[in-house]
């Protein structure tokens, strides 16, 4: 069994003050939006905070983006437009920390992997080596397991249930060098183009190929996002119901527990959020993600804990 909390890689400055937010997204400041919202109902003793990691240095984002883009980026405020997010100091000084939130994550649960780490963050797959877009500034996925496997020669596996399809990591491909070591091509980017039952079989159906690639020792640690907008409410996309959605967090942790009784060893698994679009009601959002993070406590850590998934129709189109 893993430990019974998740070891939770957070600080506020991954996250924008929600007061500031000023267009669409809620995204910058969904890391607090969150962590307040465990604290709000009652369940922070289930999460160990690690508050002690590093940003970002400027040559880690040269990883899987062109100078230029970075240097415009952190030095002169320049963005692309399709970002869709202003561009601030402290929005600037947040996109460092919440990438190496994923980085300490996963660096942490592959030399520990007892431990499910947790880093409430998620503005990535959309990003490429030259632009930003769609809510995400950079490639923060690719960043974070390009320096683990530098680091470890470790390759993982990237479980994007989000409601978009993730181009980050395909994107980089041709621009990384080394990718395809560290970010499996054949299992590392899963992402399901489907809806209600037949995307529960589609996932299945590709948990079975990456369940191979683990038993190989091809894929050594597995990254899951369960992004809130594959809710059938959520503005932006619609794949999943309720019972659906839960089922999804339900199959990955399972397949998680049953292949680690089965190959009698810890696989790593880091969770993190991705995206949820909720503008009359962004607790439903926040509750979706942890009705995530409570499957996973009681499946893999031995909790017990009674949480009620609190999701409101929508409201507006
Ligand atoms: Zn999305």
């Amino acid at each position: 069994m893993k430990d019974q909390r998740l070891h939770t890689f957070y600080q506020p400055k991954m996250s924008v003050n929600p007061d500031n937010l000023t267009g669409y997204t809620q995204n910058p400041a969904k890391p607090r939006l969150l962590m307040e919202y465990l604290e709000r109902n009652g369940l922070l003793e289930f999460f160990l905070l690690d508050d002690n990691f590093p940003p970002m240095s400027r040559e880690d984002f040269y990883i899987a983006h062109t100078k230029e883009m970075v240097d415009n980026f952190f030095d002169k405020g320049k963005t692309s437009k399709i970002l869709h997010i202003k561009w601030t100091p402290e929005y600037a000084e947040s996109v460092k920390y919440e990438s190496a939130s994923l980085y300490h994550a996963i660096r942490h649960a592959v030399q520990h992997p007892e431990e499910v780490c947790f880093s409430p963050s998620g503005a990535f797959h959309h990003a490429n080596p030259t632009r930003s877009a769609l809510f995400c500034a950079f490639s923060g996925q690719v960043i974070a397991s390009m320096k683990v496997y530098h680091e470890f020669g470790l390759c993982g596996s990237y479980i994007d249930l989000d409601g978009h399809y993730g181009n980050s990591i395909d994107n980089s491909r041709d621009f990384v060098p080394d990718i395809d070591k560290a970010i499996s091509p054949i299992c590392g980017n899963i992402n399901i183009i489907a809806r209600h039952q037949v995307y529960i079989e589609e996932l299945k159906a590709n948990l079975k190929t990456l369940r191979n690639e683990i038993i190989e020792d091809i894929v050594h640690y597995v990254v899951f996002c369960h992004g809130a907008d594959s809710h059938e409410w959520d503005e932006l996309a619609s794949q999943l119901s309720t019972e659906e959605w839960v089922e999804c967090s339900r199959l990955v942790y399972t397949f998680i527990h049953d292949l680690q009784n089965e190959t009698h060893k810890q696989i790593p698994l880091i969770v993190i959020l991705c995206g949820g679009y909720r503008r009359d009601d962004y607790n439903s959002v926040l509750s979706l993600h942890t009705t995530d993070l409570v499957t996973c406590l009681n499946i893999l850590c031995g909790q017990d804990i009674n949480y009620k998934t609190e999701v409101l129709p929508r409201m507006i189109k």
